[in-house]
């Protein structure tokens, strides 16, 4: 059944500036567990940071190739605009005092689908994020201990993609890769491969909108996570069938991937669940190292001059918000 091959969203992978201050506003500020620390595979001088709950499971998995000083880039249709978190209802206070503590605006909650309610800022880079405060999302938040447990981040509520129609995506999404359309509401349209937070796939119509330009601040891509290499291989079949050009299959050492590009202009991912970020690190460990792929651990000594040592001094976000 196509429905088994794509349980939901795996990972969202960004592109940030500067690697210390991504480090600071996710880990720091937000509170998501830094879960891997290595490179970007394809090109090992830049860093690849993973963000995530305690495991990092698919579904909170936040990613960032932080570039440094390259051109930022612009919001717009055929892109993946806004990432949202999902947090407690009763949480709001918390969220709306720690944001204003750090300095990051925010716009107050506006409402959603008549349930939900929606704090919405920007990160560093310009790269739109959500609070999503919900009741509905039973997974367990990942803290450090400097947010109470009650109020963390419990991995992704759903991520918004702007298309100049949204019917062909729709249609990829429901045809091919196991999603039905769960809720629509004016030109936002919700689809999920799994109805629960952290697996919501929002197209928003967006025809009179620009179209979206890659740089800081911008959502490289996003992948759907499915069970294992056979699935992914019938999905791969699939695709081939549909025109739709993927890649061969990449070793990505914490799951295996299939890209391909949405009739709409966006990236997409077929990512497996296995092996997991436990693969290289103990689950007490994960992202206390500089992990590198077999093929870059010859280079380690040259890599680790290139890339500027990042540090999370987790005492400093402790204290602004004592
Ligand atoms: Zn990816």
């Amino acid at each position: 059944m196509k429905e088994d091959k794509i349980t939901g969203i795996h990972h969202v992978t960004a592109i940030a500036s500067d690697p210390q201050k991504n480090l600071d506003f996710y880990a720091g500020i937000l509170g998501l567990r830094l879960v891997k620390k290595t490179v970007n595979f394809d090109a090992p001088d830049v860093y690849h940071f993973y963000y995530g709950n305690e495991t990092g499971e698919p579904g909170t998995i936040l990613t960032f190739f932080p570039f440094g000083d390259i051109q930022r880039g612009r919001s717009g249709k055929g892109m993946i605009n806004t990432i949202a978190f999902s947090v407690p209802i009763s949480s709001m206070d918390y969220w709306e005092e720690r944001l204003r503590k750090f300095s990051v605006d925010y716009h107050p909650a506006q409402e959603r689908f008549g349930s939900e309610a929606v704090i919405s800022f920007k990160d560093t880079d310009g790269l739109a994020l959500e609070l999503v405060f919900t009741d509905k999302d039973a997974r367990n938040g990942f803290t450090y201990g400097h947010i109470p447990q009650e109020h963390s981040i419990k991995g992704f509520y759903n991520i918004e993609i702007w298309e100049e129609g949204y019917e062909r995506t729709a249609g990829l999404l429901t045809g091919h890769l196991g999603h039905e359309l769960i809720m629509e509401k004016g030109n936002r349209f919700r689809f999920a491969a799994d109805d629960s937070p952290g697996n919501y796939v929002d197209i928003l119509c967006s025809p009179d909108s620009l179209r979206g330009i890659g740089g800081n601040g911008t959502v490289h891509h996003m992948a759907f996570c499915t069970p294992d290499k056979e699935s992914q291989l019938e999905l791969r079949n699939l695709l081939i069938e549909r025109m739709l050009n993927p890649t061969p299959v990449i070793d990505r050492q914490y799951f295996e991937s299939v890209y391909f590009r949405e009739p709409g202009g966006v990236l997409f991912e077929i990512a497996t669940r296995p092996p997991g970020f436990t693969v290289d690190e103990s689950k007490e460990h994960l992202g206390e190292g500089f992990m590198l792929p077999g093929q870059y651990e010859p280079r380690r000594r040259e890599i680790e001059k290139i890339t500027k040592p990042v540090r999370l001094n987790l005492e400093k976000f402790r204290r602004v918000f004592a």
